[in-house]
C-alpha cells in the first residue's frame, strides 16, 4: 500500500486524520487521532512499556511539557536546534532549501551545511520555488521551538522539543530517591513539539509528536551490560556510512568497531525484537551507522533505526551515544551536582540514548501490516496491537438472538476490547472487522439459543469453530494477551 492509500484508510476507519480539517487553511503538522488510532496508538506504547521499559528494569517518568529558558540553553536548543529556510522574494511561500535539493537532484543533501552552502546548491540545482516558479536565495535559520510565556510577565519558557531534557534534569532526584545503580534506564512518553518549517506527510513529520524515549544512564568506565547474554548472538543488518550493507552477530559487530561497546549493542538488539514483535519483519528493518558529519557534536555514536516502507527507508528510533554532554551541560547552567555513586566511586554518568517516534512507528505498523488476500484487504496486526480483539455478531436481528448478542458484548466489553455489529450481511461484517485488523469475529444464531455455543472465526486463517459461549471471553484473552519479553 502506497503512502496516500495508507493515510486515506486510516482516515476513512478512524485511526488518524488531520486535526482541525473542517476549517480551510488549518496548519499542517498536527493530526488527531481516531477512537482505532488511539487504541492501536495505546497498545504500542504499551508494548513498548514491557519489551523494554519494564523487562530492562528502566523508571518510567511524566514530565512537564512546558520548561524554562534554562533547560534549552543547557541543552543546547536555544543555540542551535534550527532548521534553513529559504523565502520566495515573489510570492512569500517557505521552503526547507535542502528537502527541494533532495527532491531535484535526488540525493540526500548532508545535515550540517552553511546558509550559503544551500543557496549555492540550488543555484547549481535550478531549484525553484514550487508556488510561482522563481529563483530561490537567501537561506536563514529558524529555531524550531515553540514559544511560550508563563504568567501575566510571560516568563520565557518553551514547549519542550523533546521528552528527554526532564530525564536529565530528573535525574539526580530519581537516583537518590528511587535506590537504583548504574547502568539504569530513564524512560519516558508523551507529547513534543517543533515548529517544523514545511511539513508535508501526515504522521511522518508532525508539528505535535508523540514520543518514547529512554535514556540509559551509565559509568563510562563500565560499558559491559547484565544482559548482554542473549543480545551479543543477535544478527541485526546495518548501512555502514560507506553505503555497505552487512548483517553481523553483536558481539562481531562490536569487534569490527561498528558498535562501540556492550551496552549499546544490548539495546541495538533490544530495539529490533520490540519492533519485530510489533508486527515489522526483520530484513526490512536496519540500523543505519552515521558518521560524523551526520552526528550531533557531543555524539559518540548514533545508529538510525530504519524501516523499508512504500516511502522508503524512514527513521523510527535515533540511537545516541551522548557521551556526559547532557548531565554535564544541565550541571553547568543550573548549578546543580549531577554527579553519581557507583560503587565508591564518584561518577558523571554517560548516556545511550532511544528516541523513538511513535507516530511514525504507528504508521509503520498499519502500512507493514495490510495485505491483499485475493480481493479481501486485510491488516494483518499483532492480535495484541489489534485496536478491537473480537467483533460481536448476531446473525439476525430477531427472534432473541439479538438479545443474546448484546448480552455476551456487555458482559465482554469490560474486560476485552470488543464492539458490536449487527448490520449488513455476515461477509461484509467480516470483511470489515479484516479491515480494521480485529482478529476475531464472533457469530450468535439459533443454535446458540439451543446449545450455547457460538461460532468464532480467525481474521488470519478465516477458520471458524464452534465454541461454548461461556469460553469466548478466556479465549479472546488469552489470544491477545502481550508476549513474554
Ligand atoms: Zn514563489
Amino acid at each position: 500500500m502506497s503512502f496516500d492509500e495508507t493515510t486515506r484508510l486510516a482516515q476513512q476507519k478512524g485511526f488518524f486524520f488531520k486535526s482541525a480539517d473542517s476549517y480551510p487553511n488549518s496548519p499542517a503538522g498536527f493530526v488527531d487521532y481516531g477512537p482505532l488510532g488511539v487504541a492501536l496508538r495505546n497498545k504500542f506504547v504499551e508494548l513498548w512499556r514491557r519489551l523494554i521499559v519494564k523487562s530492562d528494569g528502566m523508571l518510567e517518568v511524566d514530565g512537564a511539557q512546558i520548561l524554562p529558558r534554562g533547560v534549552f540553553e543547557a541543552s543546547g536548543h536555544l543555540a542551535s536546534f534550527t532548521d534553513p529556510f529559504v523565502r520566495c522574494a515573489k510570492c512569500g511561500s517557505v521552503f526547507r532549501p535542502d528537502k527541494l535539493i533532495e527532491e531535484k537532484a535526488k540525493h540526500p543533501v548532508p545535515e550540517k551545511l552553511g546558509d550559503s552552502d544551500y543557496d549555492a546548491m540550488m543555484e547549481k540545482e535550478g531549484v525553484r520555488c514550487l508556488k510561482c516558479g522563481s529563483k530561490l536565495s537567501g537561506t536563514s535559520r529558524f529555531n524550531m521551538m515553540f514559544k511560550v510565556g508563563i504568567g501575566p510577565g510571560a516568563e520565557e519558557a518553551y514547549l519542550r522539543p523533546e521528552t528527554c531534557q526532564s530525564i536529565f534534569v530528573d535525574f539526580p532526584l530519581l537516583f537518590k530517591t528511587q535506590r537504583v545503580k548504574l547502568p539504569v534506564g530513564i524512560a519516558q512518553v508523551g507529547r513534543s513539539f517543533r515548529n517544523e518549517i514545511a511539513p508535508r506527510q501526515s504522521l511522518l513529520r508532525l508539528r505535535e509528536l508523540n514520543q518514547a524515549e529512554a535514556e540509559v544512564f551509565f559509568n563510562p568506565a563500565k560499558t559491559d551490560h547484565p544482559r548482554f547474554l542473549w543480545s551479543k548472538e543477535e544478527v541485526l543488518s546495518f548501512k555502514l556510512p560507506d553505503g555497505k550493507d552487512v548483517k553481523l552477530r553483536v558481539e562481531d559487530a562490536i569487534a569490527q568497531g561498528i558498535v562501540p561497546n556492550a551496552l549499546a549493542g544490548h539495546y541495538l538488539a533490544l530495539l529490533i525484537r520490540f519492533y519485530e514483535a510489533a508486527g515489522l519483519s526483520r530484513d526490512r528493518l536496519r540500523l543505519r551507522v552515521l558518521n560524523d558529519e551526520d552526528r550531533a557534536f557531543y555524539s559518540k555514536a548514533a545508529f538510525d533505526l530504519e524501516v523499508n516502507l512504500s516511502v522508503g527507508w524512514l527513521e523510527l528510533v535515533a540511537c545516541n551515544y551522548r557521551g556526559d554532554y547532557d548531565l554535564s551541560r544541565h550541571a553547568q547552567v543550573s548549578g546543580t551536582d549531577f554527579q553519581v555513586l557507583d560503587g565508591d566511586q564518584k561518577v558523571l554518568p554517560n548516556v545511550f540514548e532511544l528516541s523513538m517516534g511513535v507516530d511514525r512507528s504507528v504508521y509503520s505498523v498499519i502500512e507493514s501490516g495490510i495485505r491483499m488476500d485475493g480481493d479481501r484487504r486485510v491488516m494483518g496486526l499483532k492480535p495484541y496491537l489489534a485496536p478491537f480483539a473480537a467483533c460481536i455478531f448476531p446473525l439476525v436481528n430477531k427472534d432473541g438472538i439479538d438479545d443474546a448478542a448484546m448480552k455476551l458484548f456487555d458482559e465482554l466489553k469490560g474486560s476485552a476490547d470488543v464492539y458490536y455489529d449487527d448490520s449488513g450481511s455476515i461477509g461484509r461484517r467480516y470483511a470489515r472487522a479484516d479491515e480494521v485488523g480485529t482478529p476475531f469475529c464472533v457469530t450468535l444464531d439459533y443454535d446458540t439459543l439451543k446449545d450455547g455455543t457460538v461460532t468464532i472465526r480467525s481474521r488470519d486463517t478465516r477458520a471458524q469453530e464452534r465454541i461454548a459461549m461461556d469460553t469466548v471471553e478466556e479465549t479472546i484473552l488469552s489470544a491477545t494477551k502481550f508476549p513474554r519479553p
